[in-house]
């Protein structure tokens, strides 16, 4: 079995972007990170994406609305973003509190910005396989590892759990696309798919973008398939400090015994999602830098 390493995949990319920021002379990329309210997750994610952008040279203005703020203020801080010559691209981290439609926010921020990628345009350009839109960070990073691992998914069963906007249903369209590392053969489960061990078992790669923790088990893999692990769960674990530890949507002690491939959770899809969202960034700027 081999480890695909996420820390070691995105440490290299993240060395590329630096050198390649470090050629732009005057106005560095310009992220605008915004977060309402204090969910823990969202606090450490928006402070790892803005250490990560600090470590390439791209500027991060973080940006902390108050929990009372309203939807329509939302949209006006959006639009004062958007119009922003000096905001490349925009985040805004998800989960926002009860009461905002997350689709609508998304839809607000400019396509040009859209780094995170959930805007309808992006999301559509994937499906038309147009290569100037933005992909959403996780399955752009799950394709980055990958390639970088030497997986070419051409003509192989390719299996995805979970028909998210943000994970499932991109990282399929991405693996179905008409280009050199994808053209699998796919095949898209979820909560109300029949036999899904059967479905499983099947896959020569297998993602696994549930949410629950440790869900697939040996049994339900075979023999040398690859695996990408994308969730993140949190079981309660008295001997961490924390009180809990991280695993993912696959048992990795059995599962990793049977796989060709596999990554780990923490350190496989995690760190790759921050560094795409840096290298979306950059894209942004060149594209503002054009007009
Ligand atoms: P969602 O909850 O939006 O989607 C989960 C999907 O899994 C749904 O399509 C759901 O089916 C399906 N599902 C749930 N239970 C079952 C089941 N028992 N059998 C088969 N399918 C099932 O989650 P996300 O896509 O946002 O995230 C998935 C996981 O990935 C989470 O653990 C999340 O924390 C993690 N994640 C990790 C990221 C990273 O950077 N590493 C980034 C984003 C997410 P249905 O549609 O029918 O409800």
């Amino acid at each position: 079995m081999e480890l695909i390493d996420g820390n070691q995949i995105a440490a290299a990319l993240i060395a590329e972007l630096k050198a390649e920021v470090a050629q732009i002379s005057g106005r560095k990329p310009c992220i605008a990170l915004v977060r309402v309210g204090e969910d823990p997750a969202s606090v450490s994610y928006v402070k790892k994406k803005e250490k990560t952008a600090a470590e390439i040279g791209i500027t991060s203005r973080v940006i902390l609305p108050p929990v009372t703020i309203t939807p329509a203020e939302l949209f006006a801080l959006l639009d004062q973003l958007n119009s922003d010559p000096t905001v490349d691209g925009i985040l805004v981290q998800s989960p926002l509190p009860k009461g905002f439609d997350e689709v609508a926010v998304f839809r607000r921020v400019l396509a040009t910005k859209d780094v995170d990628g959930f805007n309808t345009l992006n999301l559509g350009k994937i499906a038309q396989e147009d290569p100037s839109g933005f992909v959403s960070c996780t399955p752009a990073g799950i394709m980055e590892l990958l390639a970088r691992s030497g997986v070419d998914l051409k003509g192989k069963h390719v299996v995805v759990v979970g028909r998210s906007l943000i994970v499932g249903k991109p990282v399929a369209l991405l693996a179905l696309q008409k280009k050199a590392g994808a053209n699998g053969t796919v095949t898209i489960c979820h909560s109300q798919t029949r036999d899904l061990p059967g479905i499983v078992r099947q896959a020569d790669v297998l993602i696994a973008a549930i949410g629950r923790a440790e869900m697939i088990t040996a049994d339900m893999v075979k023999p040398g398939v690859v695996v990408i692990d994308v969730g993140i769960n949190r079981l309660p674990d008295p001997s961490k400090k924390s009180g809990f530890r991280l695993v993912g949507d696959v048992h990795f002690p059995t599962v990793s015994l049977l796989a060709s491939k596999i990554t780990p959770v923490p350190g496989g899809v995690g760190p790759m999602t921050v560094a795409m969202l840096m290298k979306n960034t950059v894209k942004a700027f060149r594209l503002q830098a054009a007009h």
